[in-house]
């Protein structure tokens, strides 16, 4: 009788543990036929709307790849730096591609790919101006967005520097505009986004190098392995095929409005 109810009891454990091991997110999104994905739509190159009005960029393709390997379609959310993690914690997106840093402090949140783009922090000026560096913001006004890695460096990077955290980038430009901050401070690349998408890409400079280290990986649901080893492998199979390096040359090529030079190599598993 003992070893009966102790034999049911190790098939349940069993079938419960496989049954965790099959609830995954990639079955929901084949089933479902689509992906949604959560990106940037103000930031180019990386996610940002064109002028026919199609929310397109680097990550978007990227995305596009990983759905056409799943054979599903993709739904594109538009998420902010401080709605992207709670979107994915909520389930209203799968996976989030939003020049997200791969921080250990969002561990606790959700999982991460591997890395895709690699980039650093810096300072957009006006062209001319006397801040040269991120050392030159004591007792200045700096812009960034709320929820970013950007406003917490920018804080431990110069404890005396005011930082005012806008809604999105944009907003931030503007008020680098206006005047009523001296620089705009995030990755290096967004801030590339911002001075040539500007009417006067003349009028502004970035500055100050780079203060941080800033790798991008996607954001996917806790405790799912067999959805991020899907997006990994998918990620891998992109950098070794070559599709990457059409995606990097369509979005951020030398011959591109936001060409920025390729710095980095994707870690591949063999
Ligand atoms: N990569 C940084 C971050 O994840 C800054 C860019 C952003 O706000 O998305 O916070």
């Amino acid at each position: 009788m003992k070893r009966v109810s102790v034999f049911m009891a190790l098939a349940l454990v069993l079938a419960l543990g496989v049954g965790a091991a099959q609830a995954s997110k990639l079955d929901d999104v084949k089933k479902r036929g689509v992906l949604v994905a959560g990106v940037k739509d103000a930031t180019p190159p990386f996610g940002f709307i064109d002028e026919s009005k199609q929310l397109v960029g680097f990550e978007i393709d990227l995305l596009k790849a990983i759905a056409a390997k799943l054979g599903v379609k993709l739904e594109l959310k538009p998420v902010t730096s401080s709605t992207r993690i709670p979107m994915l914690t909520q389930g209203s997106v799968d996976i989030v591609a939003a020049t997200m840093t791969h921080k250990i402090e969002r561990e606790s949140q959700v999982d991460f790919s591997i890395t895709y783009f690699m980039d650093g922090q810096s300072l957009l000026v006006k062209k001319g101006s006397p801040v040269k560096s991120v050392k030159d913001l004591t007792g200045k006004k700096v812009g960034t967005a709320k929820g970013s890695t950007s406003e917490k460096n920018a804080m431990a990077a110069n404890r005396k520097a005011q930082v005012l955290s806008f809604e999105d980038y944009p907003p931030a430009f503007l008020a680098l505009k206006q005047g009523k901050v001296v620089a705009v401070t995030t990755d290096s690349s967004i801030l590339v986004g911002l001075k040539n998408k500007d009417e006067k890409p003349e009028n502004w400079e970035i500055v100050g190098g780079t203060f941080t280290e800033e790798p991008y990986a996607m954001g996917l649901p806790q405790n799912d392995s067999k959805f991020r080893n899907f997006v990994n492998a998918a990620l891998i199979d992109l950098w070794r095929s070559g599709e990457y390096a059409k995606i990097y040359e369509k979005w951020m090529g030398p011959k591109t409005k936001y060409s920025i030079p390729l710095r980095w190599k994707m870690d591949i598993w063999p």
